[in-house]
């Protein structure tokens, strides 16, 4: 059952106690000050049974251990340890001195309940929603600035024959489970012990220099693999189809056959290879299966993931968090992203701006369908020394194309290229200038690259139209003003990178995303603390004054419990020399 944090506040919680000695300034201050706006425990009585077991530990103190976990950058059992005796913890969670609220199971446990129910953006969303009460995010037509940033994945990336080693001891341990044996019993009934080791490569006791025995090797392993999924694929045919026996299996046997495609192929001879070069999607890590190998630009490469943020551009708020495959194109799902601002926020957003990893035509298309206009330079291409196509005046309505010495050709024919994603085939318009006009023409060596004496050609996107308007855009004042707003994508990500999160901390996307949620709500509270210091506003509940009236009341409330409690604690407080001499209320420290 959820537990709650008891409404008659204690005199002696160290939020009472240590909130200066703290600074009300600091994260831990704003957290402690905030305490009942940002989180109540009713928001998470979703993840508790209704009617019976043990009391929780209430949920709200442990959302907000959990940011500060993600602020501290420290361990569960660093948090564990950091709430039962760091001051700044206790004042921000609003615990006693001596209290030692939750253990790291419990943590773990609260944080696998909110992933495994699908509620982890219930804490990001209250960072935005205190951006909203504070005034920091205010309704209105937000322009939004998109980009990503790799996340390198938990997973051990390891070489093909340790990755294979893998496949195997993963589909041998869910066979094991299903025979109820050790899997190291099941590898030994199977002839598959030497899986067992700590590394199959580091253990082989071959020639790595000599070429017939590395294949050998390979070819042994290969055959074990081939074998196992024979083994598996008749376990899994004493299972009915959609039984959770046989989806486990499934899963692994899989996973097992992905890696023998993806890095091992036979020859003619019926020998296995290694195979040249790196498989698209490609599985690295059979520890995280869904990391992939990734690069940010021709020469950083990475394994792991992709965060994507949105962020406005006047707050700096992040508005949408996701993660991506690691091979993902920056664009995708950029319009759900978008989207989920527009939810988030409940603000429209009016401009997306990005960098040119967002401004191919399909995108371009998609985002102009759904009513947003997206601000993306449009690059200039062509070759370096020569004329680029966007030094022609392409007419689409005349359906003719001029040159930079002014001559129009109205030639062209179909042209098959590849484009988007998946590399879809499309016939396009290809224009073509006279070779005999070009030959004589002035700029030819700046124009034409071909040493055959050919004429220019130009050839049209598929979404020429949405270009060219780009293309103008960009010459005007307001693309320059918009794109200087982008570098708070770019502020936003080096702060989430602070915050961690360059390296996951859990395996796979799912718990990659509640990572960068987290993060991103601790950089938009840091935010808000920082914008209500400099403003006096109080999220969710309007101005300052407000906010001083309200804790005015519940102190006058409180009156009768606290003197109560002064009368029983009074020990602690006031020294036996002055103890019953102090009038009741006076007696209070006068900072309370
Ligand atoms: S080379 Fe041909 S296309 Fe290029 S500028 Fe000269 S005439 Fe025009």
């Amino acid at each position: 059952m959820v537990g709650h944090v008891d409404p008659q506040r204690n005199l002696y919680t160290c939020d009472n106690q240590y909130l200066k000695f703290v600074g009300e300034d600091t994260f831990y201050g704003f957290l402690a000050r905030h305490r009942p706006e940002l989180f109540r425990d009713d928001d998470f009585v979703s993840l508790y049974t209704q009617n019976n077991g043990r009391m929780s530990v209430p949920p709200s103190i442990l959302a907000k251990a959990l940011l500060l976990q993600s602020h501290d950058r420290v361990s569960d059992e660093e948090a564990a340890d950091r709430a039962r005796f760091d001051i700044r913890w206790k004042v921000a969670l609003g615990i006693g001195i001596d209290d030692q609220p939750f253990v790291k199971s419990t943590l773990q446990a609260f944080r696998a309940r909110l992933v495994l129910h699908q509620v982890e953006q219930a804490i990001f969303q209250r960072s935005i929603d205190a951006a909203k009460g504070s005034g920091l995010l205010a309704s209105r037509k937000l322009k939004v600035a998109l980009d990503t940033t790799p996340i390198f994945g938990k997973g051990a990336v390891k070489d093909t024959y340790n990755l294979l080693a893998d496949g195997i001891r993963q589909l041998v341990r869910a066979l094991a489970l299903l025979s109820g044996q050790a899997p190291e019993v099941w590898a030994r009934e199977h002839d598959l012990t030497r899986y067992w080791g700590t590394s199959i490569k580091g253990e082989a006791e071959i020639d790595w220099d000599n070429a017939a025995a590395r294949q050998a090797f390979l070819d042994g392993i290969v055959v074990d693999a081939e074998r196992l999924l024979a083994v598996a694929e008749r376990v899994r045919a004493g299972y009915p189809p959609d039984s959770a026996e046989s989806g486990r299996i499934d899963e692994a046997a899989r996973l097992l056959k992905q890696l023998l495609v993806q890095d091992v192929e036979r020859t003619t001879e019926g020998k296995a290879v290694l195979k040249g070069g790196v498989a698209p999607d490609r599985v690295p890590s059979v520890t995280d299966p869904q990391m992939r190998h990734g690069r940010k630009n021709a020469s950083r490469k990475f394994t792991g993931h992709k965060g994507a943020i949105a962020v406005d551009t006047e707050s700096g708020v992040i508005t949408a968090a996701g993660v991506l495959a690691g091979n993902a194109p920056d664009r995708t799902d950029a319009l759900e992203l978008v989207q989920e601002t527009r939810r988030n926020t409940g603000c429209e957003v009016a401009k997306v701006i990005g960098d040119c990893a967002y401004g191919d035509g399909a995108t371009r298309r998609v985002f102009k369908e759904h009513g947003c206009e997206l601000v993306v330079k449009v690059p200039r291409g062509g070759k370096p020394g020569y004329y680029a196509k966007g030094d022609f005046k392409i007419d689409l309505e005349h359906d003719c194309v001029t040159c930079p010495a002014g001559q129009t050709t109205r030639k062209w024919k179909l042209k098959k290229v590849r484009r988007g994603v998946r590399g879809e085939c499309v016939a396009v318009k290809q224009f073509e200038f006279a070779a005999e006009r070009c030959r004589g023409c002035a700029h030819y060596r700046q124009c034409v690259s071909s040493k055959l004496g050919k004429g220019r050609s130009v050839v049209l996107h598929p979404e020429e139209g949405l270009l060219q308007e780009a293309r103008a855009y960009q010459e005007t004042a307001a693309f320059r003003e918009d794109t200087k707003l982008r570098q708070t994508v770019e502020h936003r990500l080096a702060r989430l990178v602070q915050l961690g999160i360059r390296k996951a901390r859990y395996f796979g996307r799912h718990k990659t995303r509640w990572q960068l949620l987290l993060a991103a709500a601790v950089a938009n509270l840091v935010l808000v603390a920082a914008w209500e210091s400099a403003t006096g506003t109080s999220p969710g509940l309007g101005t300052f004054s407000f906010s001083l009236l309200l804790q005015l009341t519940f102190f006058l409330l409180l009156v009768p419990n606290l003197i109560g409690e002064v009368k029983r604690r009074q020990h602690l407080v006031f020294p036996a020399s002055v103890r019953g001499r102090v009038p009741q209320i006076p007696g209070f420290r006068p900072d309370f």
